[in-house]
């Protein structure tokens, strides 16, 4: 039974890789084993570096004074730990996030996970594994959701939650349709979300929660989500993304 399972599971793989034979979104070469990105590209992708906000992931050349804190952060007080990005902002980080997001390539998602994956290098994400704290995505309200048919967030934490071994918990509900965030100030933002997100009655998280999204920008929506969950009764709140926007 369990060598024709085997048999089945590389039969299908077969099937696969003879019917899409896996392309590379970068570079359009061929990426092997079904996969959509190749691994010269994944690897070209840079990373955050040594040096960079504490708070928020943003990159800075050259060595900042300790306790420096980037414009983005000062005088800011969120509800989350700490933001992650996994990838420094970049062209080729930003048109794998894009595809996924507007050009639907939900294959993506796995690809996106796999390089979000880098930031559980930092030694801060020790304890939300250690504690097996739950990947929380980021909701998208439902008649976004309808429309776009699927929330790119939720495409990256499953996969995330396979490589991670952390199990994944829609626990957040966007209660509120909010304008687009894109012209709007910080200020008007946080206004803008301010009740916008409620914890799922039953899904409160206990210890700790990890808060997974495409891209960080100015920390408005993840400092929102943070605050509810913290509400409800978690005491820490951590946020991992693919990339910092
Ligand atoms: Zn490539
Ligand atoms: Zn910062």
């Amino acid at each position: 039974m369990r060598s024709w399972r085997i048999d089945l599971a590389g039969g299908l793989r077969r099937l696969r890789d003879a019917v899409y034979p896996g392309v590379c979104s970068l570079c359009g070469e061929g990426a092997g084993g079904g996969a959509c990105l190749c691994r010269g590209c994944a690897d070209s992708l840079p990373g955050l570096g040594e040096h960079h906000c504490a708070t928020c992931g943003e990159v800075f050349d050259g060595e900042p004074a300790p306790g420096f804190s980037c414009p983005n952060c000062r005088d800011q007080d969120f509800a989350f730990d700490f933001a992650r990005p996994a990838l420094r902002r970049s062209d080729g980080a930003l048109e794998l996030v894009h595809a996924l997001k507007y050009g639907r390539r939900l294959e993506l998602g796995r690809e996106l996970a796999a390089l979000a994956l880098r930031a559980f290098d930092d030694p801060r994400l020790d304890a939300a594994r250690d504690g097996c704290w739950p990947l929380v995505p980021v909701p998208l309200h439902r008649s976004r959701r309808r429309w776009r048919h699927f929330n790119q967030a939720e495409e990256i934490a499953r996969p995330l939650a396979r490589l991670t071994g952390l199990p994944v918990s829609l626990a957040l509900r966007r209660v509120r349709r909010t304008t687009a965030q894109t012209r709007l100030t910080r200020h008007e933002r946080q206004r803008n979300l301010r009740g916008a997100f409620r914890v799922v009655p039953g899904r409160e998280p206990a210890a700790g929660a990890v808060l997974v999204d495409d891209v960080f920008t100015t920390g408005s929506t993840a400092h929102e989500c943070a605050r509810v969950l913290r509400r409800a009764g978690a005491q820490n709140v951590v946020v991992v993304t693919v990339m910092r926007g």
